[in-house]
């Protein structure tokens, strides 16, 4: 099964993944989260991505399609996989295309703005396995603590709420033609994103036909 969750930053990409990946056995790539490992690391793409990370704009599409491109070449890919926040534009959609992906069903995540800036500033991160979390619904164990793995957890800088506004504007002007995209192409499932984690759980899982 080779799926692609939409949604706005904050819409829960990130958590839903998850449940589909206990659910499937396939990976989940995030292209957000490979990005944030290169900045971590200082490489060259990283110090590239760097600034439009920082700022809420998307990094230019010739760069993410090569990086995934290289991620889906590994083996863990070969029996499927669940991308989080790739396609973000119509151009990364045909780049997907022409890599002969094949791919299966694509999940949008509806949710309205703001909603979303308040859930964003609940948003923690773990720093050392990129776990997520949220203080107002989906609480660490222990304050502060990464309930996988122990590390620290932090808040990214570009959850910060004029960063955040930033980035649903450029979902809006930039992403939402990727779900006419495919729409067209007969595969995108519209989910309601605003209930709480179980629920947009259970919904995603009905449209796939998934039992939980
Ligand atoms: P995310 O963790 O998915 O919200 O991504 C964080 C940031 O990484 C975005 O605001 C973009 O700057 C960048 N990014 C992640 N995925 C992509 C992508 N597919 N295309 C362009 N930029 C991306």
């Amino acid at each position: 099964m080779k799926l692609i969750l939409v949604g706005a930053p904050g819409a829960g990409k990130g958590t839903q993944a998850e449940k589909l990946i206990e659910k499937l056995g396939i990976p989940s790539i995030s292209t957000g989260n490979i990005l944030r490992e290169h900045l971590k690391k200082g490489t060259e793409l990283g110090e590239k991505a760097r600034g439009f990370m920082e700022s809420g704009a998307l990094v230019p599409d010739d760069l993410i399609v090569d990086m995934l491109k290289a991620r889906l070449s590994e083996p863990d890919c070969k029996e499927g996989y669940i991308l989080d926040g790739y396609p973000r534009t119509v151009r990364q959609a045909e780049a997907l295309k022409e890599m002969g992906a094949g791919i299966d069903r694509v999940v949008s995540i509806e949710t309205d703005d703001e909603s979303i800036i308040r859930r964003i500033s609940g948003r923690r991160l773990c720093k050392n396995c990129g776990a997520s979390y949220n203080l107002l619904f989906n609480k660490p164990e222990k304050d502060g603590v990464c309930s996988k793995c122990g590390s620290p957890l932090i808040q990214r800088d570009d959850d910060r709420e004029e960063t955040v506004r930033a980035r649903l504007e450029v979902f809006h002007r930039q992403t939402e033609p990727v779900k006419a995209y495919y729409e067209k192409e007969g595969i995108l499932l519209r989910v309601d994103g605003t209930g709480d984690i179980p629920d947009v759980t259970k919904k995603i899982f009905d449209a796939l036909g998934l039992s939980e």
